[in-house]
């Protein structure tokens, strides 16, 4: 029934399309995108891109948006706290139990990988499977000597989520509507898990390496109707809000109108003193932060020479950090997420009387899973596996007074692994011991294939934008990726790229 649909589709657009051609079917470039309905001859390179390789990677991707696909949690900690995120729960039990600990003083470490599915978080699982490698990951470590479950992530009278939503209910407790951060549906400011921890007199670090002002962290310090007012929730963390440790990037929501980082005090030499002010009024933010007395670092060796001491903002780019599978292109003084967390819970952890309250968001995870660059996905996994494992050492040195969580705000991308079925003349056959013959055409992926997700060593959008013709494209593909296209397939992955169709803006600060 299906093929008799598909055929149907592929007939009756043939028919529109003159250069639709069967070559293009058997090259698996023609891509149905479910979000238009349509199917493709020429689409994004990033839906290209997967369909060429689909049979050698067997990576399915269904959607470049959000899912309702439940998200894994894990968390080691007093049992207390720990046995009420077990089993299938909401996303505003995780803000409940982070309450109650924090109204205790016990130390809350929170660390989310935005856009982490269970695929995405499964992903080092695999490879580590696939590697022979004993040591397990901290996921797996944390899951197995803790709780663990899965969390429903819908917004309020919805299913699918977006980062403002479910930050919200993440951070407050409180379900809310699409792109609304730290407030209710009707609008009404809502109390979050940090703001509780700076009541108590808790020491507190936000850590993102995206935006500040990104939907995620902003959950917990800012109230709007709308994410995308990130001039406004900028103005409410240097005002409103007195958070000890604050890293990541957004330094552009902070600084006066028309205003560059070259003529702002302690960023004259920034890496990004050239770039220019978001803002729409001459508000200086980074003065507010001066007047309140707290020092600021725009790279990673001011960072890692920070000591225990005055409250610190630290901005290591205008917008969000670059990619952890680009870290080899990227300035060497822009931190890592990981780097920045580490620094972050020391310099919170030595609190011992009233206990420290940390949120780290991985947030390259969403980014690669919206470009669908499963490669770019499993490095920026990873790199929250290093992010845990730093957190881990420090919940092993008070685990009764420690509450250490992992989540995701909500899956992005449908990703999957499928097998796939191949022709007769491809088939697996194996003699068992009764002497029966065992044959399929069904394709497992071995997990030697597996193994060359992990070749990949620049970001799609990196690939795609440094080459400047088919052949450097197709050649760039087989340097820095496990797999390889055709002539044909890298002719039409470079029109696309080339035309500017939907190309995210993934550039790679200087
Ligand atoms: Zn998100």
């Amino acid at each position: 029934m299906i093929r008799k649909i598909l055929s149907i589709t592929l007939l009756v657009f043939s028919s529109y399309v003159p250069a639709f051609s069967q070559s293009i079917l058997a090259d698996s470039l023609a891509m149905y995108c479910p979000e238009t309905s349509i199917w493709y001859p020429h689409s994004t390179p990033y839906y290209l891109y997967k369909g060429a390789t689909f049979s050698q990677s067997q990576v399915v991707w269904s959607t470049s948006f959000h899912t309702a696909t439940p998200i894994p949690i894990g968390s080691v900690g007093p049992k207390k706290y720990t046995k009420q995120l077990k089993g299938i729960i909401s996303n505003t039990q995780i803000a409940e139990v982070m309450k109650q600990a924090v109204e205790n003083k016990v130390n809350v470490i929170l660390v989310i990988g935005d856009g982490m599915g269970p695929v995405h978080m499964t992903l080092p699982v695999y490879m580590r499977k696939a590697n022979g490698d004993q040591q397990i990951t901290m996921f797996e470590k944390i899951m197995k000597e803790g709780d663990c479950g899965y969390v429903l992530t819908n917004p309020a009278g919805g299913l699918v989520t977006g980062s403002a939503a479910a930050g919200t209910a993440i951070a407050t407790g409180t379900k809310t509507r699409m792109d609304m951060v730290g407030v209710d549906t009707i609008g009404k400011p809502l109390v979050s898990v940090m703001d509780i921890a700076v009541r108590r007199g808790m020491k507190t670090a936000l850590v993102t390496d995206a935006a500040i002002t990104d939907a995620t962290p902003a959950a917990f310090y800012g109230h709007s109707i709308d994410r995308n007012n990130e001039t406004e929730i900028a103005r409410q963390l240097a005002e409103d809000n007195r958070i000890d440790i604050i890293f990541g990037g957004g330094a552009e929501n902070f600084i006066p109108h028309d205003s560059r980082f070259k003529d702002m005090e302690g960023f004259e030499d920034s890496h990004f003193s050239q770039s220019m002010s978001a803002r729409k009024d001459d508000k200086n933010l980074l003065d507010i932060f001066m007047k309140k007395q707290y020092k600021m670092v725009h790279n990673t060796s001011q960072m890692e020479q920070l000591k225990v001491g005055s409250p610190v903002v630290g901005f290591f780019s205008v917008g969000g950090l670059p990619a952890p599978i680009d870290r080899n292109l990227q300035n060497k003084e822009i931190p890592t997420v990981a780097q920045m967390s580490k620094k972050a819970l020391e310099l919170v952890s030595n609190n011992h009387k009233n206990g420290f309250f940390t949120m780290i968001e991985c947030a390259r995870i969403d980014w690669e899973a919206h470009a669908n660059d499963v490669g770019a996905v499993y490095r920026a996994v990873v790199e929250m596996d290093e992010v845990l494992k730093d957190a881990y050492v420090l919940y092993q040195q008070r685990p009764k007074k420690t509450l250490l969580i992992f989540c995701a705000d909500h899956e992005t991308g449908g990703l999957g692994i499928a097998y796939r079925k191949v022709d007769s003349d491809e088939k697996e056959s194996f003699k068992c011991v009764n002497g029966e013959m065992w044959e399929t055409i069904t394709k497992a992926l071995s997990f030697e294939n597996f193994r060359k997700m992990a070749a990949q060593d620049r970001s799609l959008s990196q690939i795609f934008g440094m080459s400047d013709s088919p052949r450097a494209l197709k050649e760039n593909v087989e340097k820095h990726t496990g797999y390889t296209i055709s002539d044909y397939q890298a002719e039409k992955i470079f029109e696309a790229s080339h035309k500017g169709e939907k190309m995210p803006k993934y550039a790679i600060p200087q």
